[in-house]
């Protein structure tokens, strides 16, 4: 291996666990393969795949990856050929004869080929070295980045066997793990789950309002020995309004998906290249993207996922040297990110009455949704869930018909798991141990033995960079001195209780309060315990406070020179005052966007529930306005390349986005990004053929 290793590959030594995956794959083992991005999983198939002779099978979600790895391997020597649907008819012929003549060494596809009738049975008139699975969390919707195409794949790998499988992913809490093994059927797989721990990135987590993140932002990044920088905003209208501030300071600029990507390009090359420092995005920045000097990564709201924050800090130290990633949060942010998840999963009972509005005669999907009469946002949300669940049938011509009737179980679980992801979130920002730790824990990593990392604001809180501190006021000392009273005749309460008895008469917010305990915690006064309890299948988690000995005798002096977190003291209004003036002159889009977060995708804000009903509602026998005409040529295109793609039409484009896509009529690839419904993916997967379809119309 070592010899194929140098000599085909050209690498001087394996990387950590490298060897030892490779080992396992040569010997025709199946492998589950966990380790962060960048770690170098491709080369724990690609070697072993040469080394066992023959063709690999390579299965990879997106088509700009696969034409990547294809020309890497190409550039190295190696025999690396695709199928995928962006390429001619003869290509994939001329690929498929030298598959059959042995003459490849690799194969790439994405999943979506496995269901082209006789596809799997043409792979399978040779027998394959290895089957790689690229990202294979994408096959879980447990996971947070599901891509039904996947779910192919148990289907249609058995006939591809006796061939080993690899499955790889850097992103996989020990639950998705579980699934990628059952769905695709691993035989008792070795497990490699490695790498997780970042020795020179210090997370720190900082309690702060809203209205005071931005102005903490810009002092952070006055000090240029904490750029480059990447700052994550949740949504794309936060991150230009962030961006712009930041500009006005410091070379930086803003990047998300509603920007035209030739000012996208334009701005990632900045950074890349250094004459950019910071770059404000929201999490579409930075897939691929590998800058090695990134000094800090700020979070300015809480995200919705530990996998997806792990990932986003990762980005920051590739060099090895001393790192920062920074979080700013608050209690306020749990109803936002609650919000957004009832949005994306609407009530069982919503899922029911559509499941019984379904029959065994396969329906059009519009018939339906007048019928059942709720917003379009929750009508799609509920059959889209439904479908995943196995309770709806739709077909690529936008048929649907009635599933099994055991989707509930699942729903409910995959529900419930999304809320207790959110809960872990909540539970990693307001923990008080190592946070590196944490992070380790939280993806399984056995071979780690759990020090603390010293460089965090829980090991180390003098090395603090975010947080801004103050003496308490005669108020705030009586609060906390009724807390420890309380906690002396009760020991164990919870935060909620103590909110309540001591503080909410007294015109202190649950923010406060929250900045209070975490003063006495840091002054060793209190303990905080993490707690939950089950409640209709349901976990509920809240915290209990415990008095340490030095707060059974605390008196008004030691709380009085406790330390309180200042930051956005007294910032609330004057900042909330100017938000409201701009955001009037705004168009409603970027009210829009003011809360929809990037991802997952069709989120939309609170007051806005205006339901957008079809045009159609004007008389059937009228005429069709112009807007409404193009909407149905839209849909007539969407319905091939559905039936072409194998996929329902909902996945191509929704309702909704057809239909802003008529009123609008973007003439170019930057119109059309503005559009929402349409991130890079679908632009470059749809975008001429909209284009086009527009231009003839
Ligand atoms: P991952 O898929 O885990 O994110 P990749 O497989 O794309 O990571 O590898 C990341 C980079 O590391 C690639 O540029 C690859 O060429 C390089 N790399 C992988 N293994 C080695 C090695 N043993 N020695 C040097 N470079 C390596
Ligand atoms: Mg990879």
């Amino acid at each position: 291996m070592k010899k194929v290793l140098t000599k085909r590959f050209g690498f001087a030594a394996f990387r950590p666990f490298q060897e030892a995956v490779c080992e396992a794959v040569v010997a025709g083992q199946d492998t589950l393969l966990v380790m962060p991005t960048g770690a170098g999983k491709s080369l724990c198939y690609q070697l072993p795949g040469i080394a066992r002779g023959g063709t690999t099978l390579v299965i990879s979600p997106l088509i700009a990856l696969i034409e990547d790895q294809v020309e890497k391997l190409a550039a190295m020597g190696f025999r690396a050929e695709r199928i995928h649907s962006g390429l001619t008819r003869e290509h994939s012929r001329e690929v498929c004869r030298r598959y059959l003549a042995g003459d490849l060494d690799f194969l790439f596809i994405a999943p979506e080929r496995l269901a082209v009738a006789g596809f799997p049975e043409f792979l399978a008139r040779r027998p394959l070295a290895l089957i790689a699975v690229d990202e294979a969390h994408c096959i879980s919707h447990w996971g947070h980045d599901f891509r039904p195409e996947y779910r192919l794949l148990g289907e249609r790998l058995p006939i591809l066997r006796p061939a080993p499988i690899i499955a790889m992913t850097a992103t996989a809490t020990t639950l998705v793990q579980e699934d990628i093994v059952q769905q695709l059927a691993l035989r008792d797989p070795q497990r490699f789950i490695h790498g997780f721990r970042r020795t020179n990135i210090g997370i720190e987590i900082v309690q702060v309002q809203p209205t005071a993140r931005n102005e903490l932002v810009v002092d952070l990044l006055t000090d240029p020995a904490r750029r480059p920088a990447i700052v994550y905003c949740p949504t794309r209208a936060k991150t230009d309004e962030l961006g712009r501030l930041l500009a006005a300071n410091l070379p930086a600029a803003a990047y998300h998906a509603g920007m035209p990507p030739k000012d996208r390009d334009e701005v990632q090359t900045a950074f890349l290249g250094g004459r950019l420092q910071v770059i404000v995005a929201t999490i579409a920045f930075g897939m691929g993207v590998d800058k090695a000097d990134v000094r800090t990564v700020i979070h300015t709201a809480m995200p919705s996922s530990l996998e997806g924050y792990y990932q986003e800090v990762g980005r920051a130290g590739r060099d090895g040297k001393p790192s920062r990633a920074i979080l700013l949060h608050s209690y306020a942010d749990r109803h936002l990110q609650k919000f957004f998840l009832e949005k994306a999963y609407p009530e069982v009972g919503v899922l029911k009455d559509l499941y019984l509005e379904l029959g065994p005669q396969p329906e059009p999907r519009e018939l339906l949704q007048e019928r059942f009469g709720k917003p379009e946002d929750e009508f799609q949300a509920a059959l889209e869930k439904l479908w995943i669940h196995g309770g709806a049938g739709v077909s690529s011509d936008d048929l649907v018909t009635r599933g099994h009737d055991r989707w509930q179980a699942s729903y409910v679980m995959q529900k419930k798991y999304r809320a207790e992801q959110l809960e872990l979130v909540f539970g990693f920002a307001e923990g008080n141990q190592c946070r590196m730790g944490a992070l380790v824990r939280h993806f399984g990593d056995k071979s780690d033995d759990g020090h603390p990392c010293g460089l965090c604001d829980c090991c180390a809180p003098g090395e603090v960079v975010a947080g801004r501190f103050r003496a308490p006021d005669a108020k705030e000392t009586s609060v906390m001195l009724e807390v420890l009273e309380k906690l002396k005749l009760r020991n164990g309460a919870t935060t909620g209780q103590l909110f309540t008895d001591c503080a909410e008469g007294r015109r202190l917010d649950r923010n406060q309060f929250e900045k209070l305990l975490d003063a006495m915690v840091r002054g060793g006064l209190i303990s905080l315990l993490d707690d939950s309890f089950v409640r209709e299948g349901h976990t509920i988690r809240f915290r209990r406070a415990e008095l340490e000995s030095q707060g059974r005798h605390a008196g008004a002096a030691i709380v009085g020179s406790l330390e309180l977190s200042s930051l956005g003291d007294g910032a609330a209004k004057p900042v909330k005052a100017t938000k409201a003036r701009a955001s009037v002159s705004r168009r409603s889009r970027a009210a829009k966007e003011e809360a929809a977060p990037e991802a997952p995708p069709a989120a939309e804000k609170p007051t806005k529930t205006k339901a957008r009903g079809r045009k159609a509602a004007v008389q059937p026998d009228q005429p069709l306005d112009q807007d409404e005409q193009l909407f149905e040529k839209l849909r007539a295109w969407r319905l091939a390349e559905a039936k072409r793609r194998h996929i329902p039409p909902f996945q191509v484009l929704t309702d909704r986005t057809l239909r802003d896509l008529a009123t609008a009529r973007p003439s170019s690839l930057e119109d059309l990004l503005q559009v929402s419904g349409i991130g890079p993916s679908k632009a470059q997967k749809y975008g001429d053929k909209v284009l086009q379809v527009i231009a003839e119309n």
